[in-house]
């Protein structure tokens, strides 16, 4: 199988450099064909400006979701940003490597999200009508294929609990695993979290990086969240709720989109 891996961290000898080598190296040992797009060597350019469309009239004001469909449409958007796509074309799963920084992703993380997802691409794919409201959330481009987050945290475990003062770590990456994984169409397996990583010591590191062995060895057969699908009958369209007689009473928030949630 295909596997690429997505990885911010500017340190090449920081803890998430060493655990993603770890994963490379589980994953190559395995069979798999690993290639990894490492942010901060790249040199990517995090932010969505003008020079993303080359082809854009220099008078015309910058709308970027229509630029952004233009270009895609035209195959006029950037070489960096065509590149990644096309690697995550060729991936079978998609693996995002960070630190958790500020409750989410590091900018340079979210910049790629925001530039290799184009309309057309990421976003703006299906028929958009009456009955069909795109192809995303279980639907979309990416559709068939895998995706996961291996996360570094200074909190602790406790902190992202149900009742810790983070908030569940679920809920802290339900962005991310449902808006910016299942929106293009990822089964999104669950996240591997490492928690409370500042300190950790030689034994700390073996433990967690005998975890993570085991989360790639079971890459390809952990049962993905089954968050549900747009298109698959639980939504009301064109209002995109969830159907009044899947609600359980007393669940709300993002729990309601995964299918377990049935009563
Ligand atoms: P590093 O600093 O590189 O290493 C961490 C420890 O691992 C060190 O003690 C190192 O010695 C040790 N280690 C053991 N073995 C190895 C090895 N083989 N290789 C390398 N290191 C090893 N945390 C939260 O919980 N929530 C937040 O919202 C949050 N926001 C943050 C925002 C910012 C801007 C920053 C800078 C940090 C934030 N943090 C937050 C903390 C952050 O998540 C952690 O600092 C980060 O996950 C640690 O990962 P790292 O790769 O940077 O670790």
């Amino acid at each position: 199988m295909n596997v690429l891996i997505v990885f911010a961290h500017p340190e090449p000898r920081s803890l998430n450099t060493a655990l993603r080598d770890i994963a490379v190296e589980e994953l190559r040992a395995q069979g798999d064909t690993v290639r990894v797009s490492d942010l901060h060597a790249m040199g990517w350019k995090p932010t969505v400006d003008r020079a993303d469309f080359p082809t854009l009239p220099p008078d015309h004001r910058l709308q970027v979701a229509p630029a952004s469909a233009q270009a895609f449409a035209a195959g006029a958007l950037t070489d960096d940003v065509r590149a990644e796509q096309e690697k995550l074309l060729w991936a079978d799963v998609l693996i995002l490597q960070f630190p958790l920084w500020w409750f989410s992703m590091p900018a340079i993380l979210k910049g790629w999200v925001d530039r290799v997802y184009a309309y057309g691409f990421g976003y703006g794919v299906g028929e958009h009508s009456d009955r069909r409201w795109g192809d995303r959330y279980g639907d979309g481009r990416l559709a068939g294929k895998r995706a996961m987050l291996i996360v570094t945290t200074g909190g602790w475990a406790e902190h992202y609990s149900p009742r810790g003062i983070n908030g569940p770590i679920d809920d802290l990456l339900f962005p991310i695993n449902h808006g910016i994984l299942h929106y293009p169409g990822y089964d999104v397996l669950p996240p591997f979290v490492a928690y409370r990583v500042d300190r950790l010591d030689d034994e700390g590191f073996g433990t967690v990086a005998e975890a993570l062995r085991v989360r790639m060895r079971s890459l390809h057969t952990t049962a993905p969240i089954p968050f549900r699908r747009q298109n698959g009958g639980d939504y009301v369209i064109p209002t995109l709720e969830l159907r009044e007689d899947l609600a359980r009473p007393g669940l709300t928030g993002f729990a309601l989109h995964r299918s377990e949630a049935e009563g």
